[in-house]
């Protein structure tokens, strides 16, 4: 397929409609970027994106409850027929990237060849025209020849790579991001340009980054993909030097290959739907970077700990998936053996934080497979799953199903309220997780009035 080719399209009726109101009186709207590449390749888009000759206030003007937030004149039409918004960007002629983050001034366009000319690569810069009369039968513009990219299964920048990559240098990354998704190969040219400019990554928002590596990360196509590709053109160790830092650090595991290696398989084997969960998987080997000695990573998980700590920090992550990432790499090295108490399982589920745990195993089972450990049973984390749920069903485990509360303790001790209560609290619940059956009202005021007295 190539330019000025006719191409018809099952459009959903709503999308139809936005695009057979946006051409009465004179006005032209297409389709563009990512569904017309879907399209291209044989698949559904997933949304539809509609580009428009129309400035945005007589877009919005068309459509009511039609909302208007951006600078970059993209109007959301909520359409009766459509359950997601449809979005639509008057075409635009970008200029001046000072920062090589954002353009300065975003200027609109009076046409879609000036509008796919600003677009990254080729296979992002087609637009599909409908036919005059309805909306179903219509043309590809395709002025850069993405479609045949597309066939020959390559990815090539819009124009002169190394103006489009000193413009954004977050094209470096979405370039590797595509090439990953759609199993491109890089256009040799492009792929000079993004060695040559990978190190303007650095200046990259920490908002972007983080988005384009979540994407990467929730993509279908595995992440290794994609990492390993950033490590080639040197973007790994600009964006993130600590498990950059992992090649060639050896490790002795069934399956061959050093930390790094290591790393993406445990990052491919945990869900796609859950990207933060991948991320762990990817980050939970960083202190093996600055442990070894002697043959022993010693104390890794701490120092890795820190250094995820520290990735997340930089990438400006909510607190939230912090905190999750942090604890992961933190407790991803536990043990089990079968000759455990189950006052050892309340102590391991009190330590790591039940909400944790499905998490834990599902990154342990992940590290197991990224090492080349097959067998299920290894370790016994099924009996150790099926063990902590019943613990976790039927024990006390937490200060909070003490059958006291810190103003009894207060009440019948005579002691005030403070910290002396807080570690009494901290004691009575060492000796409940030792053995639940103490766990009533007389028996811990029993115990704390001998714990007060002695
Ligand atoms: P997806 O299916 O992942 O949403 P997409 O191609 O729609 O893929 P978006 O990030 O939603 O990806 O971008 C929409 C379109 O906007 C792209 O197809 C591309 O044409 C253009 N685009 C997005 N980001 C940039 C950028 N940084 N520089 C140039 N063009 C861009
Ligand atoms: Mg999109």
């Amino acid at each position: 397929m190539r330019d000025g080719d006719s191409l018809s399209i099952d459009l959903p009726g709503a999308v139809a409609d936005v695009l057979d109101t946006l051409r009465r009186d004179g006005g032209e709207a297409v389709l563009v970027g990512g569904c017309v590449r879907d399209v291209v390749r044989g698949e559904v888009p997933a949304d539809w994106d509609i580009a428009t000759s129309w400035p945005p206030e007589a877009v919005a003007g068309r459509f009511p409850g039609s909302t208007w937030e951006n600078a970059f004149g993209t109007v959301t039409v909520i359409h009766p027929g459509g359950e997601a918004g449809i979005e639509v960007t008057t075409y635009r002629v970008e200029a001046g990237y000072r920062d090589r983050r954002r353009p300065d001034i975003v200027r609109w366009g009076s046409s879609v060849r000036e509008d796919l000319a600003r677009r990254d690569f080729t296979i992002n810069a087609m637009a599909w025209l409908p036919d005059d009369g309805s909306a179903a039968a219509g043309r590809l513009v395709d002025p850069f020849g993405g479609a045949a990219d597309l066939e020959a299964g390559l990815l090539r920048a819009v124009g002169n790579p190394d103006e489009r990559f000193n413009e954004d240098a977050l094209r470096l990354v979405r370039g590797v991001r595509l090439a990953s998704r759609f199993d491109l190969r890089l256009d040799p040219p492009t792929e000079e340009s993004i060695r040559r400019h990978a190190p303007d990554a650095a200046g990259l928002s920490a908002e972007r980054v983080r988005d384009e590596l979540l994407r990467i990360l929730a993509g279908a196509a595995p992440p290794s993909r994609a990492f390993a590709l950033m490590e080639q053109l040197g973007l790994l160790a600009v964006l993130l030097p600590e498990l950059a830092a992992l090649r060639g650090v050896p490790q002795s595991k069934p399956l061959g290959g050093d930390a790094l290696d290591h790393s993406l398989r445990a990052a491919d084997a945990l869900p796609a739907t859950d990207p933060v969960l991948r991320l762990a998987g990817l980050l939970h080997d960083l202190g093996k970077a600055t442990t070894l000695a002697n043959g022993h990573f010693l104390q890794h998980e701490e120092a890795g700990e820190r250094l995820a700590g520290e990735v997340m920090l930089r990438l400006r992550a909510p607190r939230a998936e912090l905190t999750r990432v942090g604890r992961l790499v933190l407790h991803h090295m536990f043990t089990y053996s079968p000759d455990w108490t189950d006052a050892a399982v309340r102590r391991f589920v009190r330590r790591v934080g039940a909400d944790l745990l499905p998490d834990l195993f599902a990154l342990r089972a992940a590290d197991d497979l990224a090492s080349g450990v097959h067998d299920p049973a290894v370790g016994g984390w099924g009996e150790l799953r099926r063990r902590t749920a019943a613990v976790i069903a039927g024990d006390p485990l937490e200060a909070k199903h003490l059958a006291v509360t810190g103003d009894d303790l207060v009440a019948e001790l005579g002691i005030g309220p403070g910290p002396v209560i807080g570690r009494l609290l901290a004691a009575l619940l060492e000796e409940v997780l030792e053995d639940p059956t103490l766990n009533s009202r007389d028996r811990l005021l029993a115990l704390a009035r001998s714990m007060a007295s002695g």
